[in-house]
């Protein structure tokens, strides 16, 4: 059982802002991408699907690879 004092009136919760979803799809779509950038980069630019010729990305990104757990060697 709780007591609350009648003087004291309850907090009453705060109004929060609705973002509408038309507004910030733009930036979702942006931040999306800049993510499938990456894990491309950090996880798959290797080998047969390699875009950057020679191994300098890949020895860039390799300590992302392995603290990220993507099988390297
Ligand atoms: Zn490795």
């Amino acid at each position: 059982m709780t007591y609350a004092h009648p003087a004291v009136a309850a907090p009453s919760a705060p109004a929060l802002p609705t973002i509408p979803v038309k507004e910030i799809a733009p930036f979702l779509m942006f931040g999306g991408l800049l993510i499938v950038i990456a894990f491309y980069f950090i996880g798959v630019e290797q080998g047969a699907f390699s875009l950057v010729g020679g191994t300098y990305l890949h020895e860039f990104v390799h300590d992302g690879r392995h603290l990220l757990g993507f099988p390297c060697h």
